[in-house]
């Protein structure tokens, strides 16, 4: 039985009419579950505080994490920044609509819930045509932070959003598994040198290709000190965490499996790629093949929902080596505190 105050929750495939609905669902203030090439979005009205603050409830996001701002039509960008600089001009030819999103000061209409009272909006331009007609067909610019409850996996499939937030919005539309499967990447224009706050499918030496050196925020691959300030307020929470403990290890698959034979008790599960399994003597959750970071990318979080579905107790994840793969690494070693073990 659903207790009073939750609602039904309506899980459609993209149509017209759904697309329709949802349009004007945000325009009245409500949340809607709409796919993005990156992970799922949980969308609403960016222009009315009260549809923002709901994203905040409903995820149990903290307070001082802003959302972004998504937009189908790049000239609406005029509307929500105080300047467009050249350098984000640059980067929204090249990758827009696409995974990154761009940080710049933000214009009087934005209101201060979306960025958490910051005088900067993030902004991106989903390349996903479900989620570029939603936008379209609402009118209004929309602010999405990932569906999911603050703290677990990102969703990557309509059934991540509804297990989380299923009762708690009108609406989801269902778009299938997302192709990235991690979030956007996050630049900052803002400051003397552009600088990477969150890596993605959008590379780092991609974006150089085009505006030339940036820096990395030291908060992309290590802890936070405690009391640091984070450039990117939503690097200091832990994230992607399943329940069970994760612990990276960093070896080769041989070494992995020797450490697996004298550190595995009951329930617990090594996190590998595809193809380790027969050599691994714990049950194997696979996430991608080694060396592949679009693979990985886009199994890693379904794996991490996979590991608290079969209950494990204990996940020991083989280290994605490989430069490219910087997002993918980014979000294991948030979903394990940081714990790593170099064998
Ligand atoms: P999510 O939408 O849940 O994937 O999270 C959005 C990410 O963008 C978080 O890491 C936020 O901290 C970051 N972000 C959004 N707006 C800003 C901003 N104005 N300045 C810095 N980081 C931001
Ligand atoms: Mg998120």
């Amino acid at each position: 039985m659903h207790s009073p105050t939750e609602r039904e929750t309506i899980l459609t495939a993209a149509t017209p009419q759904s697309i329709e609905l949802a349009g004007q669902l945000l325009r009245e203030g409500q949340l809607v579950g709409l796919p993005t090439e990156t992970v799922y979005g949980l969308a609403a009205n960016a222009l009315l505080p009260e549809a923002v603050t709901e994203i905040f409830k409903v995820k149990g996001r903290p307070q001082d994490n802003p959302l972004i701002v998504h937009i189908a039509d790049v000239n609406d960008i005029y509307l929500l920044v105080e300047d467009f600089p050249e350098s984000a001009r640059k980067l929204a030819e090249r990758f827009w609509p696409g995974p990154l999103t761009i940080i710049m000061r933000k214009s009087g209409l934005i209101p201060s819930e979306v960025t958490c009272g910051q005088s900067t909006v993030a902004i991106r331009f989903p390349s996903h045509p479900t989620a570029i007609a939603v936008i379209s067909a609402a009118g209004v610019p929309i602010a999405a932070p990932s569906a999911n409850i603050s703290g677990r996996p990102s969703p990557t499939t309509a059934e991540h959003v509804m297990s989380d937030i299923g009762g708690k919005i009108p609406l989801i539309i269902d778009g299938g598994a997302c192709d990235i499967g991690v979030e956007s990447t996050v630049i900052t224009v803002v400051g003397e040198k552009p600088c990477l706050l969150r890596p993605g499918a959008v590379t780092k030496r991609q974006i150089e290709a085009v505006i030339g050196e940036i820096d990395l925020s030291p908060a992309v691959l290590s802890e936070l000190e405690r009391g640091e300030e984070a450039q990117s307020p939503g690097m200091k929470y832990r994230h992607y965490s399943p329940s069970a403990k994760v612990t990276l290890v960093r070896g080769s698959l041989a070494a992995f499996s020797e450490f697996l034979e004298s550190n595995a008790s009951d329930g617990t599960y090594a996190l590998a790629f595809e193809g380790d399994e027969t050599q691994l003597p714990v049950p194997c959750i696979t996430y991608g093949r080694e060396g592949d970071f679009s693979s990985q990318a886009h199994e890693l979080f379904s794996a991490l929902r996979k590991a608290d579905e079969l209950d494990a107790r204990r996940i020991f994840a083989r280290y994605p080596e490989g430069g490219e793969g910087l997002a993918v690494l980014n979000r294991l070693l948030r979903s394990a505190g940081f714990d790593v073990i170099e064998l």
